[in-house]
């Protein structure tokens, strides 16, 4: 389920023959647009033009061309979005300027995806001029107002408008709502969050970066190898390492502005996790994770892929869900430091403990999963089905494991 700040701000409207209010064919692709400005009033205005168009146009002036050229490098430098300059009048997006009147300063249509043709469809943003050389555009307010009717032409949508809404600073900190209370030059997070999953990241911050949950409100990252970290918290955390997830410190907040709180945007990859001194709840995602714990009594799930997992100091439980987030036979979970006090929970797998030994020979085919602890490769080994044959390995670095280490019901 996609967070609700993100559903208030994307226009998943289905138009005509199931098109995408999107440019791209698919949550996640990068796109490549193509920009101009007017020359001339269109012949066939992409959007329903108001009167002014016949009485007002004008062309960009050079600086008012860098006053979008700056807005659209804004964009692009969240999400995954190119915009190239062209000089036919037929472009992705053709900007045109006329006079307005109060409260209206632009307005744009939305890119719009035909799956059938598998094309893009261009449209039209036009912007308030005041109908003489660098007007409105060159004010602070004319780069916000160009940032917003960019994000409708991008496919983001009012926040206060439609089924999913934004109230309150929620509403107000975003540059698609009327009332934005950021700065004029930079969209607000929850823009930034519902564009990239429209689009995924930026390939920015490529290399290995380190993200702190709790004060980093919005975590993204466009590849490397990544960590997200609580180690400098005051109070337990809750850690998702899930692309598109809330993790936070402490309770989680109704509101992502509320302290404490982190999302990771959808697309970024996240492969290192650290905990706090106290006692986290930390989740792993597909990837091949590296989680430490740290102080306290921490529950760890590694998900999908092949992870490593340290506890740390404290009674830490190592949770294992399913036999496919072990990874593969070959290339399996480890949980790294098994101490006196940990546990590993197996309770979703419903598998009976065989005990002990030195070979697959200890297990008893049967109905029903079971496994056992190999001592010589230290590994918890699983017969899925019950027919003898080792399915799925878990290495567990540790002496011995008995019942009172594992939970199994
Ligand atoms: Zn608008």
């Amino acid at each position: 389920m996609t967070a609700k700040f993100i559903r208030a701000l994307r226009n998943d409207w289905k138009y005509i023959n199931d098109w995408r209010g999107f440019a791209n064919s698919s949550d996640g692709e990068g796109v490549v647009i193509t920009y101009n400005f007017m020359t001339k009033v269109p012949d066939e205005p992409r959007v329903d033009p108001l009167p002014e168009i016949n009485t007002s146009f004008s062309r960009y002036s050079t600086v008012e061309q860098t006053v979008v050229r700056a807005a659209l490098k804004i964009w692009s430098a969240y999400a995954n979005v190119k915009f190239v300059k062209v000089d036919t009048q037929d472009a992705g997006i053709m900007f045109g300027q006329h006079r307005m009147y109060d409260p209206v300063e632009g307005f744009a249509g939305t890119l719009l995806f035909d799956p059938a043709k598998q094309a893009m469809r261009p449209t039209d943003v036009w912007l308030k001029s005041k109908g003489f050389t660098d007007g409105f555009l060159t004010t602070h307010r004319g780069l916000e107002v160009a940032l917003h009717e960019i994000g409708h032409a991008l496919g983001l949508k009012h926040p206060f408008a439609g089924k999913a809404r934004l109230t309150g600073d929620d509403r107000d900190s975003s540059i698609m709502s009327q009332d934005y209370s950021g700065p004029y030059n930079k969209p607000g997070i929850y823009d930034i969050a519902a564009l990239q999953s429209i689009y995924g990241p930026a390939h920015k911050r490529m290399g290995a970066n380190t993200y702190k949950i709790g004060s980093d409100k919005l975590i993204w990252d466009g590849g490397g190898i990544d960590t997200v970290s609580a180690a400098s918290a005051k109070a337990k955390t809750y850690i998702d390492m899930n692309d598109g997830s809330w993790s936070w410190v402490g309770k989680k907040a109704k509101s992502l502005l509320d302290d404490g709180q982190s999302w990771t945007g959808h697309f970024t990859q996240i492969e290192k996790a650290i905990g706090s001194r106290y006692d986290d709840k930390i989740v792993g995602n597909e990837l091949d994770n590296i989680i430490q714990g740290g102080k306290g009594n921490d529950t760890i799930t590694g998900g999908g892929g092949a992870d490593r997992l340290f506890g740390g100091a404290g009674k830490d439980t190592f949770v294992l869900k399913s036999y496919a987030d072990m990874g593969t036979l070959e290339h399996h979970d480890e949980i790294m430091d098994l101490q006196p006090g940990d546990k590993i929970d197996l309770r979703a797998l419903h598998t009976a403990f065989r005990g002990s030994g030195e070979s697959d020979a200890i297990l008893t085919p049967g109905t029903g999963g079971q496994f056992y602890f190999n001592s010589v490769s230290q590994e918890l080994r699983f017969d899925a089905d019950g027919n003898g044959v080792i399915d799925a390995a878990v290495a567990v670095h540790a002496n011995t494991i008995n019942q009172a280490i594992l939970i199994i019901f």
